[in-house]
C-alpha cells in the first residue's frame, strides 16, 4: 500500500512514517507497560469512584514510571494515573523527559482512554507519543495526535 503508484510520493512518506510510529514499541515492550500498569493500579486511592487506574510511560532513554490515580475528599482535586507517572517521572529526572509511549489500564476491563488534561501533559512531554488503552471493542493504540488534534505548545 504504502508504494501503491497512485499514491502521491508525499503520503507515501506519510504513511511510511505513520507505519514506523506504529512499530516503534514492540510487542514486547508493550506487554512490559501494561504490567507495569497493572501493577501499580493496586496502589490508586479511589475509594468514592472505586475506579482503579494505574498508568506506565515509557521514556525515550528506556525507563519506565509508572502512576495510580489518587482521589480526594474534594473531588476536584483528584489527580490521574496518568499525570501521576509523568509528575513522578519529572520529580525523578527533571523536566527533559521525553515520553515515548503510555499505556493505561483499570480494574473495570472498561474502555478508557486518557482524559483530555491527561492529554495535553502527555503531548507537553511526548508529541510523538504512542498511547495504549482499552478501546470500546479492545486494546487500541493510538498517536497522541490522534488523541489530541492541535494540542497545546509554547515553543
Ligand atoms: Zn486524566
Amino acid at each position: 500500500m504504502a508504494h501503491d503508484s497512485r499514491v502521491p510520493a508525499i503520503h507515501q512518506t506519510h504513511m511510511a512514517r505513520l507505519s514506523s510510529r506504529e512499530s516503534a514499541v514492540s510487542a514486547n515492550m508493550r506487554n512490559k507497560l501494561e504490567r507495569a500498569a497493572a501493577k501499580v493500579m493496586k496502589n490508586a486511592h479511589a475509594p468514592y469512584s472505586n475506579f482503579h487506574v494505574g498508568a506506565a510511560i515509557l521514556l525515550t532513554n528506556g525507563q519506565i514510571f509508572s502512576g495510580c490515580n489518587v482521589e480526594n475528599a474534594s473531588y476536584g482535586m483528584t489527580n490521574c494515573a496518568e499525570r501521576t507517572a509523568i509528575f513522578s517521572a519529572v520529580a525523578e529526572l527533571g523536566p527533559k523527559i521525553e515520553i515515548q509511549a503510555v499505556a493505561v489500564t483499570n480494574d473495570h476491563g472498561v474502555a478508557c482512554s486518557p482524559c483530555g488534561a491527561c492529554r495535553q501533559v502527555i503531548y507537553e512531554f511526548g508529541p510523538d507519543a504512542t498511547v495504549f488503552f482499552q478501546g470500546a471493542s479492545g486494546p487500541k493504540q493510538a498517536h497522541i495526535t490522534e488523541l489530541l488534534p492541535e494540542g497545546f505548545r509554547l515553543q
